[in-house]
Formats: structure tokens, C-alpha cells, sequence
């Protein structure tokens, strides 16, 4: 196995810790994905050692979750979450463990954890510590839990989503008996928090494998049990056909809007609880698509979408109208925008107010910025002071 140097670096850390009497892991999904050879998210580390003996072994620690055993150590400008052993001791609101108990081992800590592949720990030297045969199933390709299913998703069943979503981002397989497990528990998925299940399903949305967690998702109805989609069962059979990843759960929302649009961005938006930043990328998104629809693909809505949404957008647009156009396509159009915000127009409000010396300042000065704005993106005007002043003086007819 060949160690990224993402991995090199974190090794020094699991020997610190081991120099004062300590042992210490890497675990989880690093492990998982470094024998995938997909690319790592974070580097997760489990050790013997107590928060409190962390916090004093290293100098720069946030302590985000000592009651969980869990602190950030920030080593060469990266940041790892240390978390000492433990067993979650009840989970009587389904939610949060109601307290953890600091364990011994290693082969304890991995027990606690929900899918074969998720529970394996690799010491420095690359050594496996594997009791649950995580890398058999990783070799086969299945998500399976660590012990009982039906037990395991009772006790938390935000686990359903993480199956569906780990089969979505690894295109696994789900065992035969985690998948009854999991249909037996679902409607236990109401007790948690809409938050939680946000943060999986739009992982879920975004892995390379939908189509297949698409499968189990519709197999098992998770939907019935979902916000906003168990009132309108009848949306997921309306899903692009195939459907294809969204890296935003803004373009999720988009999407599911677009397929209906009775039912408004913002019944999905509250339904799920999204923050006000997938809110604006679903409203920026939706206006894009209305846009592409009737006027096809122009600078104006390009200009308009962040740039971070031109991946979304463009899969959405293929996918809804059934279109071929290429993300390059749009970076193209977006490379030739003269402005790229209302800020790098050669003239700004003051200017506009100075030209128009007796009136009052007011929202003509807004109106008339936007017309300059759209006639310089769209190539009618030239970026240039003179210019756009000229223009105005000659537009009064804009000024109300
Ligand atoms: P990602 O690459 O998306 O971060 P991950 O496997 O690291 O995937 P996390 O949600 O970051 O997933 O969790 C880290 C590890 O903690 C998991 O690999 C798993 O071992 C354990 N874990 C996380 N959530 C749960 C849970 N609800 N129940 C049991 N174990 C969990
Ligand atoms: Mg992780």
C-alpha cells in the first residue's frame, strides 16, 4: 500500500502520542478510502489516550468534544480529529449516545462503529486491525453493519441514511440482512433530527454512484420517511431518468422543485431545514435553469450563477431538458464576461448621482446601475467611464 503523503505527515502525530505510553490509529473512513484508493476527506485518529493527555502532549488543541473524547490537533497547518476509545453507553433519544464510557482497546472502539468497512483501524506501520472483515467486504463491495442490523439502526437509526449514502459514494452493494434491518426500522428515521438527515442525503445526491444507492433508496421507500417528499410520493418516480451527482444539496432542492413546481423552493427548503446558503444556491439555480429554458445558454446567465455552481448546473440542465452542453461551455462564456459583479462597472452610484445634479438620490440610482450592468455583460456597452456616462445622460427615460 502506498501512503499519500496526506498520511506521511499524520504518522507523526500517532508516534507522538505513542512516545508517552499511548497507542494510537488511524480509523474509519481514511482507512476505508486509502485501501480504495479514493481520496481522503479527513484524517481521523483514535487513541488510548485521554483528551486531557492529548491537550497537554501538543500544543495547538481545540477541544470541540471533550465529553465525547473527541479534540482537533492542528499539526503542520492540517487539522485531526483525535478521539480516545470508547463505547457509546444508551442511545435512549436516538439521537446523541446519552454518555460515552472510555474504553481499553482498540477492538472495543471499532465495535461501536456502523459498517464493517468504517470499522477498521491501521496502525503507523500499515498493519490492519480488521475484526470485523471490513476489507473483505471492501474487496466485495458491501455495506454491512457491525453486529446485529436491527439492532445497530435502532440504536441510531441516522444509519439508514449513512447505508444509502455510503452505497451512493461507493457504489456498494447493501447485505441482504442490513437491508431488512433497515426497512423493519425505518420509521424510527423521525426521530432524528432533520439536520442530520440533511447532511447525509445531500452526500447522498452527490455521490459518484447514485444510481445505485438510487436502487435501495427507492427499494426500501425511504422517501415515505423523508421531509417534504413522504406529502408527494409521486416526485422520485419523476427523477431524471438516469440521474447523475449533484454536488450541492441547493441543486437537489432545484431539481426537486423543477420535477414539481407546485411545490415551492421554500416548502423544500423549510421541510429540510437548509441554511440560507443552499437556499440561495437553489434560487440562483432555479433561475438559471428558467432562464436556459426559454433563452437558451447567454452571458447574462452565466454572469448571474456562482461559479461554483456551474457543475450543478450544467448536469441539471442535461438531465432536465435532455441537452448536451458542456461544462467548458460555460466556462467559456464566463471567461469572456467584461465584469464579473456590479463593483467592476466603470462607474458607480455617486457618479451616476453627480450626472443628475437635481435629483433627489433614490432607488433610480439602483435602476439604473442594473441597465448599465446587463448592457456591459451583454456586450451592448463598453466597460468604460465615459462611455457608460454618456449613455446615461442620453437614457433619462431609465432614470424612473
Ligand atoms: P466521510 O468520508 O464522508 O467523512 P466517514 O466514514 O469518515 O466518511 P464520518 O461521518 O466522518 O464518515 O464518520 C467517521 C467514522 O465514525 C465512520 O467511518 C464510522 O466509523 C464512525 N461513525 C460515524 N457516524 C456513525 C454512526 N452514526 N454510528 C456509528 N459509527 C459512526
Ligand atoms: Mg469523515
Amino acid at each position: 500500500m502506498r501512503l499519500t503523503k496526506q498520511f506521511k505527515q499524520a504518522i507523526e502525530i500517532l508516534e507522538r502520542i505513542e512516545t508517552y505510553g499511548h497507542q494510537a490509529y488511524f480509523v474509519g473512513g481514511c482507512v476505508r478510502d486509502l485501501l480504495l484508493n479514493r481520496e481522503i476527506g479527513d484524517i481521523d485518529i483514535a487513541t488510548s489516550a485521554r483528551p486531557d493527555v492529548i491537550q497537554d502532549i501538543f500544543s495547538k488543541v481545540i477541544p470541540v468534544g471533550v465529553e465525547h473524547g473527541t479534540v482537533i490537533v492542528r499539526h503542520k497547518h492540517q487539522s485531526y480529529e483525535i478521539t480516545t476509545f470508547r463505547v457509546d453507553d444508551d442511545y435512549t433519544d436516538k439521537r446523541h449516545p446519552d454518555s460515552v464510557q472510555f474504553v481499553e482497546s482498540i477492538e472495543q472502539d471499532l465495535k461501536r462503529r456502523d459498517f464493517t468497512v468504517n470499522a477498521m483501524a491501521m496502525d503507523k506501520s500499515g498493519k490492519m486491525i480488521d475484526p470485523f472483515n471490513g476489507e473483505e467486504d471492501l474487496r466485495k463491495g458491501i455495506i454491512r453493519t457491525v453486529g446485529k442490523g436491527y439492532d445497530r439502526f435502532n440504536e441510531d437509526p441516522l444509519r439508514i441514511m449513512r447505508a444509502v449514502r455510503f452505497s451512493s459514494q461507493l457504489g456498494f452493494s447493501i447485505d441482504q440482512h442490513t437491508l431488512q434491518a433497515m426497512e423493519s426500522v425505518l420509521s424510527e428515521l423521525n426521530s432524528i433530527a432533520v439536520e442530520r438527515i440533511q447532511q447525509e442525503t445531500s452526500k447522498f445526491f452527490a455521490g459518484s454512484y447514485i444510481e445505485t444507492g438510487m436502487y435501495y433508496f427507492k427499494m426500501i421507500n425511504l422517501a415515505k420517511h423523508l421531509p417534504v417528499l413522504a406529502d408527494n410520493p409521486c416526485i422520485l418516480e419523476r427523477l431524471p431518468n438516469p440521474i447523475k451527482p449533484l454536488q450541492s444539496f441547493g441543486a437537489v432542492m432545484a431539481m426537486f422543485h423543477f420535477i414539481d413546481p407546485a411545490i415551492t423552493i421554500d416548502t423544500w427548503i423549510r421541510g429540510w431545514k437548509c441554511s440560507n446558503k443552499i437556499k440561495f444556491e437553489a434560487e440562483s439555480l432555479d433561475e438559471a435553469l428558467y432562464h436556459y429554458k426559454h433563452d437558451g445558454l447567454n452571458r447574462w446567465l452565466v454572469y448571474r450563477l456562482h461559479s461554483d455552481s456551474y457543475n450543478d448546473f450544467t448536469v441539471l440542465a442535461n438531465m432536465l431538458f435532455d441537452d448536451d452542453l458542456s461544462i467548458k461551455r460555460v466556462k467559456e462564456i464566463a471567461r469572456s464576461l467584461p465584469i464579473h459583479s456590479k463593483q467592476d462597472l466603470a462607474i458607480n452610484g455617486e457618479d451616476v448621482c453627480k450626472l443628475f445634479p437635481d435629483r433627489q438620490p433614490g432607488p433610480w440610482i439602483g435602476n439604473i446601475l442594473k441597465r448599465l450592468e446587463m448592457k456591459v455583460v451583454t456586450g451592448d456597452l463598453r466597460n468604460n467611464e465615459k462611455v457608460l456616462k454618456e449613455w446615461t445622460k442620453w437614457n433619462p427615460h431609465v432614470t424612473d
